[in-house]
This record gives C-alpha cells, sequence and structure tokens, in this order.
C-alpha cells in the first residue's frame, strides 16, 4: 500500500487506511450568477468529501445573513457539514448570542470565531469582544459548538512580536478552540516553523495549514501583502509572461499549489484548508493529488476503502 504515494506520511495515512482530511473556505457571493457558480464549485469540490466547508463573513458583520444562507444551502447540496465565520466586531454581545443560537437551531454546529479587522472608523462599529479568544469562551459558554480559530505563521499585522501572538494563540485554543486554521502562507517552511514554534509555547491543538488557490496572480499577491504573507520574488517570476495566456497560468497555478501541499505534508499538517475564492478546479485537484482521491479506482482495484478517515 506504501506504493500508492511517494509521501511517507501520506503512505503511512494510507496504510492505515486513513486520508487527510481537507477543508474549504469559499465567500458569499453577492449577486445571483456569484451564487450559481459557487453552486457549482461546492457541488464538485464535494467529491473530495471534504471535512467542512467554511463560509466567510464580512469584517463589520453585515453579511451575516447572506453567510448563514450559503452555508445551509452547502448543507442542503453537498451532505457535507457547513462551517460560519462569525467576527466580534460588528456586532454587541447580544447579537453574537442571537446569531449563535440562530446558529445552533439551524443545525449549525461549527463556528470560525474571528475578532475581525479593525474597521478604520473602529469607535462607531460595536464591538462585543475585544480579542476572538472572548468570543470563543462566550460560544462555547452559549452552546457546544466546534470552533476554529485564526492563526498567522508569518505573525498577525498588529502583534508586537511572533511570540507574543502565538500566546494569544494560545489563549483562543485554551479557551475552548477544536483547531486552529492558517493565514495562507506561500512559503511552506513559514508553516513549518510555525509549528516548531506553538510546540514550544506548549500548544498541542491540530494548526492546520492555509492553502491560497493561485487564481489570478496579481489579485492573489494583493491579498498576501495586505495580510502580511510574504510574497517570494520566485512567484513573481515564474508567473510572470502568462497574464495573456490562461492555460500556461493555470499549469503554472497547478504546480505551484501541487508543491505546496506536498511540502505543508512533509511538515506533518494534521488537515489542509483551501482558500478556494469559490473556484473549484485548483483546490479540488491539490485535495485529490493529497489523497482525497475522487476516483474510486482504489477501491475497485486493490480493496482500499478510499472514503475512509477525514
Ligand atoms: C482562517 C482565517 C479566516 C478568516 N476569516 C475572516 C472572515 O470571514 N471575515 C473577516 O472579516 N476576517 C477574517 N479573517 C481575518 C481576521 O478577522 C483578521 O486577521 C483580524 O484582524 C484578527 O482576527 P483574529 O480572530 O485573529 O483576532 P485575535 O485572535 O483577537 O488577534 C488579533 C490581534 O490582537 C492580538 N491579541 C489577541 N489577544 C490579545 C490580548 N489579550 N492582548 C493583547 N493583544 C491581543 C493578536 O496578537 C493579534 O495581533 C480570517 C483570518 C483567518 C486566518
Amino acid at each position: 500500500m506504501a506504493a500508492l504515494s511517494t509521501d511517507p506520511f501520506l503512505a503511512a495515512l494510507y496504510a492505515q487506511g486513513k486520508q487527510l482530511p481537507v477543508s474549504f473556505e469559499v465567500y458569499p457571493p453577492k449577486h445571483p450568477e456569484g451564487r450559481a457558480s459557487l453552486r457549482d464549485s461546492v457541488g464538485r469540490l464535494a467529491e473530495a468529501e471534504p471535512r467542512f466547508f467554511s463560509v466567510t463573513c464580512s469584517p463589520d458583520g453585515t453579511s451575516q445573513h447572506r453567510t448563514m444562507n450559503v452555508a445551509a444551502e452547502i448543507g442542503e447540496l453537498t451532505g457535507c457539514p457547513a462551517a460560519v465565520h462569525l467576527t466580534a466586531f460588528g456586532s454587541t454581545a447580544a447579537q453574537i448570542d442571537d446569531v449563535a443560537d440562530r446558529l445552533w437551531h439551524a443545525g449549525i454546529r461549527h463556528i470560525v470565531a474571528l475578532r475581525g479587522d479593525r474597521p478604520a472608523d473602529a469607535e462607531s462599529v460595536p464591538r462585543a469582544y475585544a480579542h476572538a479568544a472572548d468570543l470563543v469562551r462566550a460560544l462555547k459558554q452559549r452552546h457546544s459548538f466546534e470552533i476554529s480559530v485564526a492563526a498567522y505563521p508569518e505573525g498577525h499585522p498588529e502583534a508586537e512580536s511572533l511570540d507574543a501572538d502565538i500566546e494569544h494563540l494560545k489563549a483562543k485554543l485554551d479557551a475552548g478552540a477544536d483547531r486552529a486554521i492558517c493565514q495562507f502562507t506561500l512559503e511552506p517552511a513559514h508553516y513549518g516553523r510555525f509549528r516548531e514554534r506553538c510546540a514550544k509555547h506548549g500548544i498541542t491543538t491540530p494548526i492546520v495549514p492555509g492553502i491560497m488557490t493561485l487564481t489570478l496572480w496579481p489579485r492573489v499577491r494583493r491579498f498576501a501583502l495586505r495580510a502580511g504573507t510574504t510574497v517570494p520574488a520566485w512567484l513573481d517570476e515564474i508567473f510572470d509572461g502568462t497574464e495573456g495566456e490562461p492555460e500556461v497560468q493555470r499549469m503554472t497555478a497547478m504546480t505551484v499549489m501541487a508543491e505546496q501541499v506536498r511540502r505543508l505534508v512533509a511538515y506533518g499538517a494534521p488537515a489542509l484548508h483551501f482558500y478556494t475564492l469559490n473556484h473549484w478546479v485548483l483546490p479540488l485537484t491539490a485535495a485529490h493529488l493529497a489523497g482525497r482521491h475522487i476516483g474510486n479506482a482504489l477501491e475497485q482495484h486493490v480493496g482500499l476503502s478510499t472514503r475512509a478517515g477525514g
């Protein structure tokens, strides 16, 4: 069975009849065409049998209705669990309690609990809690949600130091979060080093790397700069000249993502979280290459249940 994969970690998982869990993040589209296209995407992504989909929210809390609707629709369409992102900024504590109750009664059991970005006019926006750790505590007290929180392998832009940021991450996990999902890194080594550093701070909760779908490099590049993610010069070079060549661009993106996944797995990633940007081809292929086989050939030929684990 080890021959099924050249990666020792994946081979070990296969040998146990298990697979690396994956999850896919999507955002709630504003327009009906975007909604239709998202339905297609999640239908295809569901073939990898993700552990969950997660649906983002706007930083000011105004998209909560759309976020909840999309999460409910994903659940109905795919049968996969959907997690809802919820920010402490943009709502009062009473509003958060109300959203938590509505989510629970709607059957949503997983929240990605976030503080949210500090708005420019911070004073005019309600802030239920100053830090995500307080939100985690409040949500856990209200209902027994599964909770994911954000982690920053290169440090959160506001953090005084990476070690201080890791201590704040630890506070979120100690408040009851079940996993940390990382901001995307373009150099997997940042994830590897971050995990080691978290271990030195006594963190044992799973830390899941985030992999960005590299469709439209200039757009991803902008996201990276905004998020404080290092943009390696080699990535600029590798995408240079592909602007008018969509197929070359896509093959380049796929090659880079496949290599990133391979290295993240080698660093011991306990699962993989894909920022899909509502696309499916690249993240589904990357998940497939990471062992989430989307066909049933393995079952037929070697009797291995490819749907086990995760
Ligand atoms: C996986 C993931 C998903 C995301 N999804 C969304 C989304 O859907 N919508 C959205 O608007 N944003 C989203 N974000 C962005 C996130 O909202 C921002 O990065 C935000 O600025 C910080 O949120 P947080 O939950 O990490 O905050 P926190 O964990 O509260 O940390 C924020 C800052 O405060 C510091 N800090 C924390 N606790 C303390 C303390 N006790 N004392 C002093 N300093 C402290 C931290 O070091 C950090 O610098 C996401 C980020 C990630 C990684």
